[in-house]
């Protein structure tokens, strides 16, 4: 259960890390697009600007023209009056040699109804001269407002051009006729057409009427309404041209007149970054069409570096969140540890106070038994010698009563003292009891405690302390094993002509080493292992009770030091270590 969740998640944490790769990618790769597409259609923009300053130098050129030549006397006395085969003749010929000269592309001269009186191109079979172009709106413009234009197709050449008018008019203002400048624009497209980009003039209907490539022409760009239609039949502007809609729409908008646009074209659908600038004088609009140049390499290399870094991010937290989750189980491992040590060690300690205790009990039973036997036979001596007394006192012999009290005395006395050994023995000091105590002082005391008896036998003393020498224990356990070693080696040299008792105190590995070395004579090698037994004496009864080596040994080990015993020249030598108090000694 726990494994199919696992891999739920790793199979949905890899497809969050997919989607993410293709999302930044992808919105890169679009990002970049975009960009690529603006900047192409900034540059595109400034071109447009400059082929609608050409279109514009050149209707510049012809403006003029209409109204400067509307004021040539000759002109304007021809229109007063029927203008005669004669007249005629000599204004169409002016008009020729005018339109030559100014290198437009057609002059007429209208009278005051629309007539064509004189045409510059009188001698063509697509002759002006004597048609009537009232219906066009540059005539009607003119007789209105004094000039006009438009953009038509030539109903008598089928020529389209740019038609300029200006009013010729008598000294009393009054109307009395046209002079009209036709522009076309072959050159201009034909310039235009070198370059790549689709160049387009529309009119204020959105039809377009300039194109450097063929197909576009007469194509409209918005919806015509039916009075657009009726318009266009009565001023015959596209006389038979079939006007027939583009069908485009935008893809995106970059700013109000620059948008990517598909166009649905004979040969299929095409992408075009439109750019369009109206031409206000005119009121006609200049686009410009480029094929977006492919920003494939761009947009790859965009995608290629977004996905990187997502990747790069995402590893980065992997790794980050492996990190801290890798500290945290350290952290908790070694708490762990730390734990079971713990717990170990208080096991052990609490194992180890077992043991000693077991061991002390051990002994104690040990002890018991022999102490049982010890004050058993005495006992029994005491009854006997008791009744023995009460025999004696019957009798009224009472000296003789006196002297069999004095062996029960002894006894006690005897048995007293065991029972001190003991009592010393089992006085556990609370556990733990550890205070901190100077070895060398412990010796003096000892050594106080015995003087008399050392002034009395005569004994030489040697005496070796390093000071202070700490130690961790109990001092009035430590100064009675220190008193047992003492007392057996005085016993030892008692009948001794050498009593040199010597003591000594050094630091060796840690440990103190205390050593009481005597001319006693030693101990016979097979008693060695035996001294420390409890009972085990070789003094006569009465003497020596076998426990203060057997007590000394027990209090040394439970304060976690040795006792221990070897011969040497002349008597015993008895080694008491215990572990040096590191800490007291650093702060002292
Ligand atoms: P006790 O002194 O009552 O005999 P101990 O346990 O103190 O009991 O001593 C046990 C025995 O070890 C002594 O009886 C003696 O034989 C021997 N012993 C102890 N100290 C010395 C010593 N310094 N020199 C020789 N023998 C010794």
């Amino acid at each position: 259960m726990a494994q199919i969740s696992r891999s739920l998640r790793l199979t949905f944490y890899i497809l969050v890390i997919l989607a993410g790769t293709v999302i930044s990618a992808g919105l890169a790769m679009r990002h970049a697009e975009r960009q690529t597409l603006e900047e192409e259609a900034a540059r595109a923009n400034e071109q447009l600007g400059l082929y609608a300053n050409s279109l514009h130098t050149l209707i510049e050129r012809y403006r003029a023209l209409p109204a400067v030549l509307a004021l040539d006397p000759e002109l304007r006395s021809a229109l007063q009056g029927p203008v005669t085969p004669e007249t005629q003749q000599t204004l169409n010929r002016k008009l020729e040699k005018i339109n030559g000269a100014a290198r437009s592309s057609t002059l007429e001269l209208l009278n005051h109804e629309g007539l064509a009186v004189a045409a510059s191109n009188w001698r063509l079979p697509s002759s002006y001269v004597g048609h009537n172009y009232s219906f066009r709106p540059y005539f009607k413009q003119t007789r209105s407002q004094g000039s006009g234009r438009f953009y038509a197709i030539g109903v008598t050449s089928g020529i389209p051009g740019y038609f300029l008018a200006s009013a010729v008019k008598a000294d009393n203002d009054e109307f009395l006729g046209a002079m009209v400048v036709k522009l076309e624009f072959p050159e201009l497209e034909h310039e235009w057409s070198q370059g790549n980009d689709t160049l387009l003039v529309s009119d204020a209907r959105g039809i377009v009427f300039i194109a450097n490539q063929p197909g576009w022409r007469y194509r409209h760009l918005q919806p015509l309404s039916s009075n657009d239609l009726e318009d266009i039949r009565l001023t015959r502007q596209y006389d038979k041209q079939l006007l027939v809609p583009l069908q485009h729409a935008t893809l995106q908008q970059f700013a109000d007149n620059s948008r990517l646009i598909r166009v649905q074209g004979d040969e299929g659908t095409t992408n075009y970054l439109w750019e369009s600038l109206p031409l206000e004088t005119e009121g006609w609009t200049l686009h410009l069409l480029r094929k977006p140049a492919s920003a494939f390499e761009e947009s790859r290399n965009a995608g290629l570096a977004a996905a990187g870094a997502w990747l790069a991010l995402v590893f980065l937290l992997l790794f980050l969140n492996q990190r801290w989750r890798l500290g945290k189980l350290r952290q908790r491992n070694r708490k762990e540890l730390e734990r079971l040590v713990e717990e170990r060690t208080r096991d052990l300690r609490t194992a180890q106070e077992g043991l000693v205790q077991s061991a002390k009990l051990a002994a104690l039973g040990q002890m018991s038994a022999a102490l049982a036997h010890e004050i058993n036979q005495p006992l029994t001596t005491q009854r006997m010698q008791l009744a023995t007394l009460r025999l004696l006192l019957e009798h009224g012999r009472v000296d003789d009563a006196y002297k069999a009290l004095r062996p029960l005395d002894d006894m006690l006395t005897r048995m007293a003292a065991l029972t001190s050994h003991l009592k010393t023995y089992a006085r556990k000091s609370p556990s733990g009891l550890r205070e901190r105590l100077d070895l060398a002082a412990v010796v003096d005391q000892s050594l106080h405690l015995l003087e008399a008896r050392l002034r009395n036998e005569d004994i030489e003393v040697a005496l070796h302390l390093t000071r202070p020498a700490w130690v961790r224990g109990d001092a009035i356990r430590l100064e009675q094993v220190l008193i047992n070693l003492l007392r057996n080696a005085l016993d030892a040299m008692q009948d001794k002509p050498l009593k040199h008792l010597r003591i000594s105190l050094d630091a060796e590995d840690q440990l103190w080493q205390l050593r009481v070395s005597d001319t006693g004579g030693g101990i016979a090698e097979e008693h060695l292992l035996s001294v420390f037994d409890p009972f085990f004496t070789t003094k006569p009864v009465g003497d020596g009770l076998g426990l203060g080596l057997a007590v000394s040994y027990a209090i040394v080990h439970e304060l976690g030091g040795r006792l221990s015993v070897a011969n040497q020249d002349q008597g015993a030598v008895f080694t008491l270590s215990l572990p040096i108090d590191l800490e007291a000694h650093i702060q002292c």
